[in-house]
């Protein structure tokens, strides 16, 4: 069947190519859905790889299930058995919530790391293998213009993309709509807010991967190992089926420049870990090399979209990496859009159910997001109040916690 509908994604980040094929993908263009073929125009000259592990939460798992990827990345996953939280300076266990088959038998899915080249992949692979989505690399959208019944892209040096087909060599491209998925420094979320800088944190992440037999023994790459200390913590899980140790360490620190993987210095982790328990410094001892970027969210939109454009993962809705949930939120966001624009809506109105149906949720995880970076990083009394009151808590009590999270999409045909 013919694609009689053009729907352009700007951004090739998770959430992007998740949101094309969703819209996109075998099971959309069934004789109920309105053909659709989507373009996803992304600036960079190539899809590259950045960052490292990605936790995959259950309700971003079951989303790439339906999607058909999930079975690609399964092999080079990793179903932590739990998340072990202990304290930094002398790795007191705080407690142990357990993953796994608890999870999966709780949540509908299970709850496994990745690593975020391995999903990218995935995810490239089955839209190279769709005929109705197109990528096109060296693509960076400017802005963009409502018209009556469609909106005109305009890019910077748009020759790759211009060659679109159908599109005038000398013209801004058409499409019936446009999802802005075009992350932190969003320039359709600009468009769509006049909003201005993104709110930075005070803290910096640095990241590592290590080969799971350069880890220290004690550090379990089939747990997920969560240590917490004042304006400090320390992240790590297996990834590459436990081939590989991702660790990410977290600490206050006002650098602020823009981007994804600035070169860290060693020094300066082993330095601000010093005085951690043994197995944490040797945990940070054991990478070559970090690569860091300065953490900063924004504050919730009260609106994502104007007629036929609206917005996807980071660009609406940035968060602080402390419920591990940004990229889970960018692929819920791109199942919806794939659900609505599917039911027969036309495009405005599709984009405002969904909007409908995602803004309360996201902005709830935005909001947990710091507030969970503040109670990570307490110290002295307010630490020990918390370390106390989650031992208190319990296994099933700190699970419970996440069913509002994990459990979305049991019921809803993801
Ligand atoms: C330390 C850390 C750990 C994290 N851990 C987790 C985790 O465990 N689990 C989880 O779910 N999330 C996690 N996240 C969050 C997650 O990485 C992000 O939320 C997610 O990658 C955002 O995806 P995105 O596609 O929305 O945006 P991006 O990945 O930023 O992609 C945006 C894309 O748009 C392109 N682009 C930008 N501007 C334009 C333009 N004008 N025109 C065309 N293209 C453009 C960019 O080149 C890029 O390719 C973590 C984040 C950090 C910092």
């Amino acid at each position: 069947m013919a694609a009689d509908r053009h729907i352009a994604v700007a951004g090739g980040g998770i959430a992007g190519l998740t949101t094309a094929l969703a819209i996109a993908g075998p099971d959309t263009n069934g004789p109920t859905r309105v053909p659709t073929r989507v373009t996803i125009y992304e600036q960079a000259t190539r899809l590259e790889e950045v960052g490292a592990g990605l936790q995959v939460s259950p309700n971003a798992w079951r989303v790439l299930d339906a999607l058909g990827v999930a079975e690609a990345i399964l092999p080079r996953s990793v179903a932590p058995e739990a998340i072990l939280m202990r304290r930094g300076r002398d790795g007191r266990v705080i407690a142990r919530i357990p993953l796994g088959d608890t999870a999966t038998a709780r949540w509908g899915a299970p709850y496994r790391v990745v690593h975020r080249a391995d999903l990218q992949a995935a995810l490239v692979a089955a839209i190279d293998a769709n005929p109705n989505i197109d990528i096109r690399l060296s693509s960076h959208l400017e802005g963009f213009r409502i018209g009556k019944a469609d909106v005109a892209l305009h890019f910077a040096d748009g020759a790759d993309a211009r060659a679109d087909a159908g599109a005038d060599a000398d013209t801004d491209i058409r499409a019936d709509g446009l999802i802005g998925a075009d992350g932190l420094w969003s320039a359709v979320r600009r468009q769509v807010s006049g909003e201005a800088d993104p709110v930075y944190s005070g803290k910096v992440a640095w990241r590592a991967t290590v080969p799971a037999d350069a880890v220290p023994a004690g550090i379990n790459p089939w747990e997920t190992g969560l240590w917490l200390g004042r304006d400090a913590h320390l992240v790590h899980y297996g990834v590459r089926g436990g081939a590989e140790v991702n660790v990410v360490a977290i600490f206050a620190d006002d650098w602020t420049e823009p981007g994804w993987s600035a070169p860290g210095k060693r020094e300066d982790v082993l330095c601000r870990y010093a005085r951690w328990h043994r197995l944490a410094r040797a945990l940070v001892e054991a990478p070559d090399h970090w690569v860091k970027w300065a953490l900063a969210d924004r504050e919730p939109l009260s609106r994502w979209g104007l007629g036929p454009v609206t917005l996807a993962g980071d660009a609406a809705h940035p968060m602080l990496p402390f419920m591990a949930q940004g990229a889970a939120m960018g692929i819920e966001d791109g199942w919806v859009l794939g659900q609505v624009l599917a039911d027969g809506y036309d495009v405005p109105q599709a984009f405002r159910l969904y909007e409908n149906r995602r803004m309360r949720r996201t902005a709830r995880v935005q909001k947990d997001a710091r507030s969970n970076g503040e109670i990570y990083h307490l110290g002295g009394i307010a630490a020990a109040g918390r370390d106390a009151a989650l031992g208190l808590l319990g296994p099933q009590r700190l699970l419970a916690r996440f069913d509002w999270l994990y459990g979305w999409g049991r019921t809803a045909g993801a």
